[in-house]
C-alpha cells in the first residue's frame, strides 16, 4: 500500500510503497477514508535528533476515518463496512483515566510505549490504518469523512479545551481565540454552539482573520502588541474569562498573559514554546493556566454530535495521498484554509 513517511530527520515527507499491515488479535484494520494533515506533524518533523523520540520511519497522519476492512482474532462489536471515526490519544485501557475514557491522560501510556497513530503508531496518511482496539473507533454513521475527520483532533482538542472552561463562561462573558487555523476555525464554533461568550478571534494573516469572521467570531483583530489592550478596551477594563492559545509561542502567551480577566482561565493549546509563569504580579489574581492535551472519547462522540447538529463544520481542503507532501508544506507556509485533509483512495 502507499503510505506518507517521515524517514529522515530533517527531511520531508515522503510518499513510499510499504507492506499492507495485516490485523493482530484484538486489532482492526481500516481501510483508510480520509486524514487530516495536523501543525504538530511540523513539530515533530522539526525536532532536532537529539530531543527526537519517535522510530523511523514513521507514518503520518494523527487525524484518521475509515471503513472496518478486516477484523483480527477475536473482535467483535463492528463489523466489516462499518464507517468510524479513530480517538487518537491511545492509553492502557484499565486505569482510571481510561475509565472515564480519558484515555488523553492515561499515565501509563507512555512507560509502557503506547502511541498515538500518526505519533509513534503507523498513522492514518496510508491506504490502510491498524487499529490496536475497537474501543478506539468511534461510529461515523452518515457523517462525511473527509469534512468530518478532523474532528478527531481540531475539533476533539478545542473541544476539551472550551468544555473544561464553561464555568468561566456565562452569557455576557468574553472568549478570546488566538490562532485561526485548523483547531481555531473550529474552536471559535464550538464557542458559539456551547456558550452565549463574545468571541474575539486573533490572527497574524488576514485570510484567518476573515475566516474567523465567517465561521463566527464577533470581533477578529490583528494578533500583535496592541491586542491585550484592545481586548481590555472591549471590556472595558475587565479582560477576557477565557484565553484559548492555538499558538502557543512566546508572543502569544504573553497577549494571553495581559489579556485574561482576574478569576479566568487561560488553556495554551498552542505548543510554540511559549512558557507563562502564573503566580502574583505575573498573571492576574484567580486566573488559571493550562496545558491541556487532545480530548476524552466522549467529548469526541459529542463533537461529532454537534457536527451533526449542523452546530460546527470543518473547512476543509482536499488532497491526494501523493499530494501530501505538498500540503504539510502549505500548512508549515499558513497558506491552508481550515484543514488539510488527504484522501489515500485517490
Ligand atoms: P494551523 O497551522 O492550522 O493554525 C495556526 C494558526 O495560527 C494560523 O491561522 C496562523 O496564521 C496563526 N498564527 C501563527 N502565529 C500567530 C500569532 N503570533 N498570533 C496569532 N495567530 C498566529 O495549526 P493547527 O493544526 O491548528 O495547530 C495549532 C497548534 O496547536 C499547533 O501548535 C499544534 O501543534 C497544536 N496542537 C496541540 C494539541 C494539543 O493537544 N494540545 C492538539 C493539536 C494541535
Ligand atoms: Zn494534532
Ligand atoms: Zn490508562
Amino acid at each position: 500500500m502507499r503510505a506518507v513517511q517521515y524517514r529522515t530527520i530533517g527531511g520531508e515527507p515522503e510518499v513510499v510503497e510499504v507492506p499492507t499491515p495485516e490485523p493482530g488479535p484484538g486489532q482492526v484494520r481500516l481501510r483508510v477514508t480520509a486524514a487530516g494533515l495536523c501543525h504538530s506533524d511540523w513539530f515533530v518533523m522539526g525536532l532536532p535528533a537529539e530531543r527526537f523520540r519517535y522510530e523511523l520511519p514513521l507514518t503520518l497522519g494523527h487525524e484518521g476515518a475509515g471503513v472496518v476492512d478486516a477484523l483480527g482474532d477475536g473482535v467483535t462489536g463492528v463489523a466489516v463496512g462499518d464507517p468510524v471515526a479513530v480517538y487518537g490519544p491511545w492509553g492502557c485501557g484499565l486505569c482510571h483515566a481510561c475509565a472515564r475514557g480519558a484515555e488523553n491522560y492515561c499515565p501509563r501510556a507512555a512507560p509502557l510505549g503506547i502511541r498515538p497513530p500518526g505519533l509513534g503508531a503507523p498513522g492514518a496518511l496510508a491506504e490502510y490504518l491498524i487499529v490496536d482496539d475497537v474501543r478506539h473507533l468511534v461510529p461515523l454513521g452518515d457523517l462525511e469523512p473527509v469534512a468530518t475527520v478532523s474532528l478527531t483532533d481540531a475539533g476533539l482538542t478545542p473541544y476539551h479545551a472550551v468544555v473544561s472552561s464553561l464555568d468561566k463562561l456565562p452569557a455576557g462573558s468574553t472568549a478570546v481565540v488566538i490562532g485561526a487555523g485548523g483547531l481555531g476555525h473550529v474552536g471559535i464554533q464550538i464557542l458559539r454552539a456551547l456558550t452565549g461568550s463574545t468571541i474575539v478571534a486573533l490572527d497574524i494573516s488576514e485570510e484567518k482573520l476573515a475566516l474567523a469572521a465567517e465561521v463566527g467570531a464577533h470581533h477578529a483583530l490583528p494578533s500583535d502588541a496592541s491586542a491585550a489592550e484592545a481586548i481590555r478596551s472591549l471590556t472595558g477594563g475587565v479582560g477576557a474569562q477565557a484565553v484559548f492559545d492555538f499558538v502557543g509561542a512566546a508572543a502569544t502567551v504573553e497577549i494571553a498573559r495581559k489579556a485574561v480577566a482576574m478569576d479566568g482561565v487561560v488553556q495554551l493549546v498552542g505548543i510554540g514554546g511559549g512558557l507563562l509563569p502564573t503566580g502574583f504580579f505575573s498573571t492576574p489574581m484567580g486566573a488559571s493556566v493550562r496545558a491541556p492535551y487532545w480530548g476524552t472519547r466522549t467529548e469526541l462522540m459529542e463533537v461529532l454530535d454537534l457536527a451533526r447538529a449542523g452546530a460546527v463544520h470543518v473547512e476543509v481542503e482536499e488532497y491526494r495521498l501523493d499530494e501530501a507532501p505538498e500540503a504539510y508544506r502549505r500548512l508549515h507556509e499558513g497558506t491552508v484554509r481550515g484543514r488539510a485533509v488527504v484522501v489515500p483512495g485517490n
